[in-house]
């Protein structure tokens, strides 16, 4: 048995198959375990009702939806059995429950569960690479890769990556080459507006923008696109009408009361005053009436929602509906699990990752 990505996904999938009785070998393309779950919060997480999930996430696959409702707490449980080091047994939002990992803690944990893998390989990395038998496609999405992002997501949209760099699509080519399904919501993606500058992998969190909601939101002519008022918790709506936007590029316009507002962290006077694109806001180009602090931010994306369509045991299906033989995916491979809206990455990749295991080693 392959798996293909040792990011969440992979390494569910491949620790899980070993302690089946399997002897699985991961191939990682980068030069490191982890993926962007090393880089991510590490909080694993689900909304606190079906009902909830269904309202926040209404065009997803309503029984993958199910499967990683259901299979989450035991799925949390069994990372901790592993040694996985718990950081918070809270998430901080009303609508949602779960555990926070400390991620380097959880990719060791994995990797020793996990057993062999070999890096700077996988299919897109070695000419012929693809291999025979039953095969995870575990590689994170394709948001790494333009051309896909401009054919699926958004054309000419320059959107920056907030991901690990690797995650270029090649699950998703696999999958096609071998006659796969595409899922719904393959223009949907999940991020963040970030402050518009360059930025490294440890940036992406402090260099976020999720004040949104107080804000008046404009674009580079000063137009007003979205109303602030009504961005979602996630602001994951926000995001991807940003990417609309000429340049994928807004302007976050805040009054004094704004700047009051507490957020998770402090008060949305304190990261402004931290967000280095921050600028007067009587140096605009438009005017910008009542605006104590404008700061300048630019849609990324962290990871495709849409991807390669699969059935509840995380197997990959085929234009006929059909299973593929011997190929699953899962992680942000596998797509349209909380299309129209927002879902942890982390949770689906842990449950699906175990459901793909559990199938092929049957
Ligand atoms: C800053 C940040 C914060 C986040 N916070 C959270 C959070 O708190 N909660 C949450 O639920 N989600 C969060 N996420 C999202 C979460 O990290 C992803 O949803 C999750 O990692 C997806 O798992 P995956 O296995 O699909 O992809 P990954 O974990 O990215 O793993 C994919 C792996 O596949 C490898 N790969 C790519 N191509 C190939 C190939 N051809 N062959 C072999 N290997 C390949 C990659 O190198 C990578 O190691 C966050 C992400 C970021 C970046």
């Amino acid at each position: 048995m392959w798996v293909l990505g040792a990011g969440m996904a992979g390494l569910c999938a491949a620790a899980r198959a070993r302690e089946l009785g399997a002897a699985p070998l991961v191939l990682e393309k980068g030069s490191r375990a982890g993926g962007s779950m090393l880089l991510s919060s590490g909080v694993v997480w689900r909304y606190r009702s079906f009902d909830e999930f269904r309202a926040q996430c209404p065009g997803g696959d309503e029984r993958l939806q199910r499967l990683v409702f259901d299979g989450l707490d035991k799925g949390l449980e069994w990372l901790e059995s592993l040694g996985a080091p718990v950081v918070e047994r809270e998430t901080g939002n009303p609508l949602t429950s779960g555990v926070r990992f400390d991620t380097q803690g959880l990719t060791d944990a994995l990797v020793r569960a996990a057993g062999e893998v070999r890096f700077g390989q996988g299919p897109g990395t070695v000419p012929g690479a693809w291999p025979e038998g039953t095969a995870v496609l575990a590689t994170g999405g394709f948001q790494g890769d333009r051309e896909l992002v401009e054919r699926y997501v958004r054309p000419a949209a320059p959107l920056r990556v907030r991901a690990n760099p690797w995650s270029t699509g090649d699950g998703l080519r696999a999958g096609l080459e071998r006659g796969a399904e595409l899922s719904d919501g393959l223009d949907e993606f999940y991020g963040r507006n970030m402050a518009d500058v360059d930025f490294g992998e440890g940036e992406f969190v402090s260099l976020a923008q999720v004040y949104g909601r107080y804000a008046r939101i404009v674009n580079e002519r000063g137009e007003e696109f979205f109303d602030g008022a009504a961005v979602s918790w996630s602001e994951l709506d926000l995001v991807q009408a940003t990417a609309h936007q000429p340049g994928a590029r807004a302007w976050y316009l805040l009054d004094e009361k704004a700047l009051e507002q507490r957020v998770r962290y402090g008060t949305v006077g304190d990261l402004v005053a931290q967000a280095p694109t921050r600028v007067p806001p009587d140096q605009l180009s438009f005017p910008a009436d009542g605006a104590a602090a404008a700061v300048r931010v630019a849609a990324a994306i962290t990871h495709t929602i849409g991807g390669l369509r699969v059935d509840g045991r995380a197997r990959v299906l085929g234009v006929d509906g059909q299973p593929l033989d011997g190929l699953y995916a899962a992680g942000a491979d596998a797509g349209g699990i909380s299309t129209g809206g927002y879902a942890s990455g982390l949770a689906s990749a842990l449950v699906l990752g175990r459901a793909a295991a559990e199938d092929a080693v049957r």
